[in-house]
């Protein structure tokens, strides 16, 4: 008789699921995980299907299964997340599945924790310090031996010499919960109206269940998070998981705090940078538990790649920013976790909301079209106003030459000074300066492997490719002319700026935020938190500080190149640009007085500045969607991208043709280039791009697929990547 077969998906880079005969007695259902033989390795997979009828002259070449692994099996709703993502970005589903499995290769054993109780009669000689010990542990309790000693005030040793007496013993306290309890009645606000309509609306979502999109539409400052933690304290009283999409997780260590305030205790968190074994003791608690055990992880604060842990029970996504380009993964699997968030609740049938103070025009598209019910917090709390913005005409009253801040604007940080505020300098350009070149010859430094200047690093005395990463020293002489110490900075990075600010307001103290300059998450958020204390006078930063901070004391935001983002081609530029600006002036006056803003501009009449400046979002998206509407572009269009790349330009470029010739034929589809990429050439790779055009209720990914069939197989070096929904154009 021939044994059972199943088919297993792997987490490498195939679309197909493996046949695997499974021993006799082993009970194994589809979403299970398990260990298989895979050549010499052993990988780790999940059954996808049961195989009824295997090819016959296959079955007795097949392998066995090893075991079943003693994990939560995957749930069909994941499963099918899987292959719905694989579809539509054409990606690999093995590698799809990868996602949903980096829960670290070994969980090994827990660390022991050492704890320290009262076990025997008091110590001979007696101190004031034994003494303390002994007073805090009189209630017999165990407690880790390094807090015990902190929380007495004394050194380790002091515990240890009492253990050594026998007065306390030592034993092993079991490993520490990765989060507690959520208590969703904590501390709950008082909400103003709006806020209330706003919170009462999201509950009874939550309690009718099912899926659906709300858009949490709010100025920065009027409480979107305190509302849609409303949403969350309902999903955990039923017993739910919670995942809190953040574009940026590093940054937020406010909203974790805000968190704690509001449930009592900090969430469990998802993000690249946790370490290998708390990855996989969260990987494992999300999966495992139910709501009758207490669960252990109910509400998740994740980047991107949580949208696909293996949820026991999820019953509530929220996307905040959900306008922000970081949920954009650009290599790998390419997907946009706020689209795949609402694809993952629509699969799961639960409630999606997403909030933003200035939503992409897709999202806003769709809540015009009521496809998203939007709930309009218009005001910020506590009747602060939003900022006052002003623009600086850099053609009519710009700084004076290798000079980036205009008088007007420095006139206004000494005043914000003065009045003992903050000020932050926006610009969002790493490094000293974006090009450096011969003041004898004119050559530019550039990367060898990029079609990109290097730019000046001074802090850390490096020239950088912004692209690859290569850097050199600066050159002693120009390797052109060989001219000596003849090389000139030209335009503004964030470390210049600092040394104009320095020279512009001395004795100030002034905090200089980019992300080269971040060495860990921990630097940064005691960064954040000197600035939120008050303890810094003018923070100059790229945009990472544009997000989602709460910085009380900053009234005053200068935007030192209001246009650095409009002019690069890209059909978002202009959505980007605005999004960004609004979202860095909106960090002014949130608590106390009244924020400013201040725009450096070229071009003061753009409809950008003008939205901006008048404060009227609406000016702006009208005028965007009827562009966007007019020349067919998302979301009244599709686009995707293909990028041909190689080593060599013309073997890349002549491959980039035999792609485009070998596009099915389709009415509705247009085929623009290939061209070379705005970035032509990026780590040594020469790069060319077709743009794939189609109507918006067409199945742009299906026809792709076709496309990808019948295309010529890359060879060699080249490479074919496909970006559906491309965010980046260059
Ligand atoms: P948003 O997410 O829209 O930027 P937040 O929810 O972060 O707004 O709220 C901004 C600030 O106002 C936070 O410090 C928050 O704690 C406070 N806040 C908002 N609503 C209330 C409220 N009803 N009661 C007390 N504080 C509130
Ligand atoms: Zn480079």
């Amino acid at each position: 008789m021939a044994s059972r077969v199943v088919d297993i998906l792997l987490p490498v880079a195939l679309d197909q699921a493996y046949s695997y005969r499974v021993p006799d007695g082993m009970a194994l259902a589809p979403g299970d995980l398990v260990s298989v033989p895979l050549g010499a390795r052993t990988e780790t997979g999940v059954v996808w299907a049961e195989n009824p009828s295997p090819n016959p002259r296959l079955d007795n070449r097949l392998k066995y299964v090893d075991e079943r692994l003693d994990l939560p099996p995957l749930a069909p709703e994941l499963r099918q997340f899987v292959d719905w993502v694989s579809d539509y970005a054409l990606a690999a589903r093995g590698m799809v599945l990868r996602m949903c499995l980096r829960m670290g290769e070994h969980l090994g054993p827990a660390r022991e924790r050492l704890g320290v109780r009262l076990a025997g009669p008091a110590p001979a000689r007696m101190t004031a310090a034994r003494q303390r010990v002994l007073a805090l542990l009189a209630d017999g309790l165990a407690r880790p031996k390094r807090d015990a000693a902190e929380e007495a005030g004394v050194s380790v040793g002091v515990v240890d010499g009492l253990v050594d007496e026998g007065t306390l013993e030592t034993l092993v306290l079991p490993p520490e919960p990765l989060a507690l309890p959520v208590d969703p009645d904590h501390a709950a606000p008082d909400f103003t109206p709006a806020q209330q309509a706003a919170a009462d609306a999201l509950r009874a979502t939550v309690a009718q269940g099912g899926y659906s999109v709300s858009l949490i539409d709010g100025v920065t400052g009027s409480g979107k998070t305190q509302v849609y933690f409303e949403a969350v304290a309902e999903t955990v009283r039923r017993g739910r998981q919670v995942l809190i999409l953040m574009p940026e997780i590093a940054l937020t260590s406010q909203v974790l705090d805000r968190f704690a305030e509001r449930f009592g205790v900090r969430p469990a968190e998802w993000h690249s940078q946790l370490t290998p074994r708390k990855r996989a003791r969260t990987w494992a608690a999300v999966a495992a538990g139910t709501a009758a055990a207490g669960r252990e992880v109910s509400v998740i604060v994740g980047a991107r790649s949580a949208l696909f842990l293996p949820y026991a029970d999820l019953g509530l996504i929220i996307v905040d920013e959900e306008h922000d380009p970081a949920y954009k993964q650009e290599d790998g699997v390419h997907y946009h976790a706020r689209d795949m968030a609402v694809v993952r609740g629509h699969i799961a049938k639960i409630p999606v909301l997403l909030a933003s103070a200035t939503p992409s025009v897709e999202t806003e598209v769709n809540a015009r079209r009521s496809r998203y019910r939007r709930l309009h917090l218009p005001e910020r709390f506590g009747g602060q106003h939003m900022p006052v913005i002003e623009p600086i005409d850099l053609r009519r009253e710009g700084p004076p030459p290798g000079r980036f801040v205009a008088p007007r604007l420095a006139q206004a940080v000494h005043i914000a000074l003065e009045r003992g505020e903050q000020a932050l300098l926006f610009l969002n350009r790493r490094g000293y300066a974006p090009l450096t070149l011969c003041r004898k010859c004119g050559y530019r430094l550039a990367c060898p492997n990029c079609d990109a200047w290097l730019v000046d690093h001074r802090f850390n005395r490096r020239l950088v490719c912004h692209h690859c990463g290569y850097s050199v020293p600066p050159p002693q002489a120009c390797p052109h002319c060989a001219a000596l110490a003849s090389f000139t900075a030209c335009g503004p990075g964030v470390e210049r700026l600092e040394e104009e600010a320095a020279s512009l307001f001395p004795g100030t103290r002034i905090l200089v935020l980019s992300s080269d300059l971040v060495t860990s998450v921990e630097r940064l958020r005691s960064e954040l938190a000197e600035i939120e204390q008050g303890s810094v006078d003018i923070v100059i930063g790229t945009q990472l500080v544009a997000k989602g901070h709460h910085f009380p004391k900053l009234n005053l935001v200068g935007v030192v190149d209001a246009d650095l983002g409009l002019s690069n081609g890209d059909p978002r530029a202009a959505e980007r640009t605005f999004q960004l600006l609004h979202q860095v002036i909106g960090r002014a006056g949130r608590e106390a007085g009244r924020g400013l803003g201040y725009l450096q501009t070229h071009q003061p009449e753009h409809p950008v500045m003008r939205a901006l400046v008048a404060g009227d979002r609406e000016a702006f998206y009208g005028t965007e969607i009827d562009l966007r509407e007019a020349s067919h572009y998302p979301p009244f269009g599709r686009l995707a991208a293909l990028v041909v790349s190689g080593d060599d330009k013309h073997a890349a470029q002549a491959h980039a043709r035999r792609v485009a010739q070998a596009a099915p034929h389709a009415d509705a589809v247009r085929i623009l280039g290939p061209a070379e990429a705005p970035l032509a050439l990026i780590r040594g790779r020469y790069r060319f791009r077709l743009l794939v055009k189609s109507p918006r209720n067409f199945d742009l990914s299906a026809y792709l697929r076709q496309w990808m069939a019948v295309a010529p197989k890359p060879k060699g070096k080249i490479r074919l990547e496909v970006d559906v929904d491309p965010q980046s154009f260059l």
